[in-house]
């Protein structure tokens, strides 16, 4: 327990400083974008000069210039800082990356390094912050992907949503504020297999939403092709939901109750209404019978993986949001 005149005398200091809000940007081979990214940001955060604004890009694995430009920029611009990662993990890695190393910002703005996340919305992320949102979201209102990709991402949230214990919030993107309680409780998620966006809802907190229309890319490549989205989908819907576990034994009990009444069935009209069947018939609704019963004692492990998998993700039990009575830590 801190004595009192120390915890006053902290508030005080603490209170003359200005928050701080840390903008973290992902970066795989956006050599051309990172420029005009740091002048949009620039020219949005100039009017917002009651806050400290750090940002950290996060170089992940580029073989491009990318670092060599976040080290350029870092020296024009203090408020710059750079994370190399060793080679190339992914947006979420980066992200969570970023976010470990943001510290103890007042609150984390995560935004895509190739303009697709228009920088002047963050002056609405900061103001609904400002409301006392702990999490802002933006929404996309148009985007210009491909129809495969589109019907993809619409079927993923309807099964998502639907079949999962979390509500993902459809054309909502990384593009996203999180203040201090939820940063706080971010850091201490430990699965390896992340999804941020679905975390992040997962996590509850008094939150809303800002739209903005999504440009094209104009520089670089999108890094996402078909086959890792597909991929990202599967984890994401693996990591929330045991659905996919559960079917097998669901299609195994069915089986097993059709079998066993197709013999029933069977059996009754042999001894009642002398129906003769073939010795081979018998076999083979046997037989199915003991498929069914196969696939229903799958779907039974699969519920024990379940349990497993949701101790090993390790996510916290609960989240606190508000505390009354206690004292702060
Ligand atoms: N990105 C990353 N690592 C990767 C792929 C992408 O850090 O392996 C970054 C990328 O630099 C960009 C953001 O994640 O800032 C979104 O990537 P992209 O534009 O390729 O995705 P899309 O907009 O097509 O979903
Ligand atoms: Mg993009």
């Amino acid at each position: 327990m801190a004595n009192p005149s120390e915890v006053k005398v902290h508030r005080l200091e603490t209170g003359l400083k200005k928050p701080t809000i840390a903008v973290v940007v992902p970066a795989y081979n956006e050599s051309e974008n990172l420029k005009p990214l740091l002048d949009l940001v620039n020219q949005t955060t100039e009017n917002l000069s009651n806050y400290y604004w750090e940002y950290i890009f996060v170089d992940d694995g580029s073989t491009d210039n990318t670092w060599e430009l976040i080290d350029e920029l870092s020296q024009t611009d203090p408020r710059v800082k750079g994370l190399r990662l060793s080679r190339n993990f992914g947006k979420e890695i980066a992200l969570t990356a970023g976010l470990e190393l943001a510290g103890d910002a007042d609150a984390l703005i995560f935004i895509d390094a190739d303009l697709q996340h228009p920088p002047h919305v963050i002056a609405d992320l900061v103001a609904q912050w400002e409301q006392g949102y702990q999490i802002v979201v933006t929404k996309r209102e148009t985007i210009q992907y491909s129809m495969a990709r589109k019907i993809g991402a619409r079927l993923f949230y309807f099964m998502l949503n639907r079949f999962s214990d979390i509500k993902l919030q459809s054309r909502g993107t990384d593009f996203r504020l999180v203040g201090r309680e939820a940063i706080k409780v971010l850091k201490t998620f430990e699965e390896r297999t992340r999804f941020f966006r679905g975390i992040i809802d997962w996590m509850g907190f008094k939150k809303t939403f800002v739209t903005f229309a999504a440009p094209d890319r104009t520089k670089g490549e999108s890094a996402f092709k078909l086959s890792t989205l597909t991929q990202m989908a599967i984890n994401s819907f693996t990591t929330f939901s045991l659905l996919p576990l559960r079917v097998t034994g669901w299609l195994g009990l069915t089986v097993v109750s059709l079998s066993i009444a197709v013999l029933f069935f069977m059996v009754i009209t042999q001894f009642f209404f002398a129906q003769v069947y073939t010795p081979l018939a018998y076999f083979i609704v046997f037989n199915t019978l003991l498929f069914g019963v196969v696939l229903a004692a799958l779907g039974l492990i699969a519920l024990y993986i379940g349990h497993i998998h949701t101790e090993v993700i390790r996510r916290p039990l609960y989240i606190v949001q508000d505390r009354i009575g206690f004292e702060d830590e």
